[in-house]
């Protein structure tokens, strides 16, 4: 890399370096002042770090590993970050196969530990010059179409999203390098992007998804510049390929910290671009009680060590869209049943343009929320194929959802928990009991004087 461009990355941030100049100074944390030890990194992880040493190329932890060991936690995997190319590192380990196309990385894999290896990248646009490329860089919006040029150790640390993010220990001497005051603003607890807040979500506004996701996750708070654009740049996240935020979304919600989580994508304009139609719908008057009981839940599995479904997930979220188009199709004269079906397609043909669902999980989804009007009515052999529906489960553990989120009156669900577990002649006293006319009837919503045709 010629000297000239090494001197103007010292000086500039990422992104076009046009607004604040922030002077970042490399600084090595020596091994006996800090937390990280060799053995809470995983063994594959270490072996890795070797290998690309033991060859002759500088690697490093990164990330998350490094972050998270410093906060006495857990890291969820580790990534690594090394001057060997993609090709290079390919070459190095049988058990790795090349992903992405836009910018090569490498996973290696070891039965379900996948360990990701980046080559360090480069300042895209102040490298623009150095690449026989003619394309623009960026977006109107200043999306970064691509972010492909390598680099070395200290570009690489300042295009990352934030400054707890990198952070690089290095298993030759078991030291840190922080290029951006990134161990400072773990112990204040700061969330603090890297360069100019703007330039950098614009880049990618994933990034305001990620400031969330790990504010939520660690309880830091969201560094005043690094906060103050988000509200106004949320809609940018439209033009992200859904496919992207449909796994960033699960991310979101899968860290254990649903519901802090949502609440701060409420608060800062975020939700809309995840959820158009359910943030409409709650802004609309619609409850959002079942979504903080299902993430409350969710929360609580995660802290079980069980794990979350997709599925599950979505069909609350969802749920408030669902709701409000169900009930504008009832109150337009349709009945329960087709004004059910009707708004199911709608949603979620509307959600799939901001998030894409695979089908894996759409189908699940649809079959959760048929089933809501199917579970009241347990007259005759009903009950019965409804217990053997295979999304029976599901359905059970959203109706309960429902009914601690005060949706429905209570007893549905502990007439469901009763049957599934008596045996056959108490199943059939209970349906005997049940009479005609059991069903619960719904509350009425406060929400609405539109008087509703009964839901079962
Ligand atoms: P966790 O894995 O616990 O969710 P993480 O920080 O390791 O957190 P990853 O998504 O695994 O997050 O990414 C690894 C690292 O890559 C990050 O720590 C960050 O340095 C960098 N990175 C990831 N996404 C971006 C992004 N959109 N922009 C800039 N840097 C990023
Ligand atoms: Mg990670």
């Amino acid at each position: 890399m010629p000297n000239r461009l090494v001197e103007k990355l010292r000086s500039f941030i990422p992104g076009n370096g046009k607004k604040k100049v922030r002077h970042y100074q490399r600084q090595e944390i020596p091994r006996d002042q800090h937390t990280v030890s060799r053995s809470m990194i995983s063994e594959q992880a270490r072996k890795v770090l070797h290998r690309l040493n033991k060859s002759g190329y500088e690697a490093y932890l990164v990330g998350g590993g490094v972050r998270d060991i410093l906060l006495g936690g857990q890291p969820k995997d580790f990534d690594i970050a090394t001057d060997a190319t993609p090709e290079e590192v390919h070459e190095l380990f049988r058990n790795s196969r090349l992903i992405g196309r836009r910018f090569r990385i490498v996973h290696v894999v070891f039965g379900r530990e996948i360990i990701e290896v980046t080559t360090f990248r480069g300042n895209a646009l102040d490298a623009r010059e150095e690449v026989a490329d003619d394309e623009h860089r960026t977006s109107e919006h200043g999306l970064l179409l691509r972010d492909n040029v390598y680099g070395n150790l200290e570009e690489d640390a300042l295009r990352r999203d934030f400054t707890i993010n990198a952070l690089y220990y290095c298993i030759r001497n078991f030291s840190i390098i922080d290029y951006a005051n990134g161990v400072q603003d773990l112990n204040n607890r700061q969330i603090r992007l890297i360069g100019d807040p703007e330039t950098r979500y614009r880049e990618d506004p994933v990034r305001m998804l990620r400031a969330i996701r790990f504010a939520a996750k660690l309880d830091f708070n969201i560094e005043p510049n690094t906060e103050a654009p988000i509200r106004k740049l949320a809609p940018l996240l439209t033009h992200i390929p859904s496919a992207r935020l449909f796994d960033e979304v699960l991310k979101l919600f899968s860290a254990g910290h649903g519901e802090a989580t949502y609440d701060l994508l409420r608060e800062y304009n975020l939700l809309a671009p995840l959820f158009p139609e359910t943030a409409q719908a709650i802004e609309a008057g619609e409850s959002d009680e079942l979504i903080r009981q299902a993430l409350r839940n969710t929360d609580a599995r995660i802290a079980q060590g069980k794990s979350v479904t997709p599925y599950f997930l979505f069909a609350a979220m969802l749920w408030p869209a669902l709701q409000a188009e169900w009930h504008r199709r009832q109150d337009n004269g349709d009945p329960v049943q087709p004004a059910l079906h009707g708004a199911i397609g709608k949603v979620i043909g509307r959600q799939v343009q901001a998030t894409a669902i695979p089908k894996r999980f759409s189908g699940p989804m649809k079959e959760i929320w048929e089933l809501q009007i199917r579970l009241p009515r347990r007259q005759g052999k009903r009950a019965f194929a409804t217990l053997t529906h295979p999304r029976f489960r599901a359905a059970y553990d959203f109706l309960l959802v429902r009914e601690s989120a005060g949706e429905i009156e209570p007893g549905l669900g502990q007439w469901w928990t009763d049957f599934q577990r008596a045996d056959e002649r108490v199943q059939e006293k209970m349906l005997s009991e049940l009479g005609s006319t059991t069903a619960p009837r719904k509350r009425r919503r406060k929400r609405s004087p539109v008087k509703r045709p009964p839901q079962s």
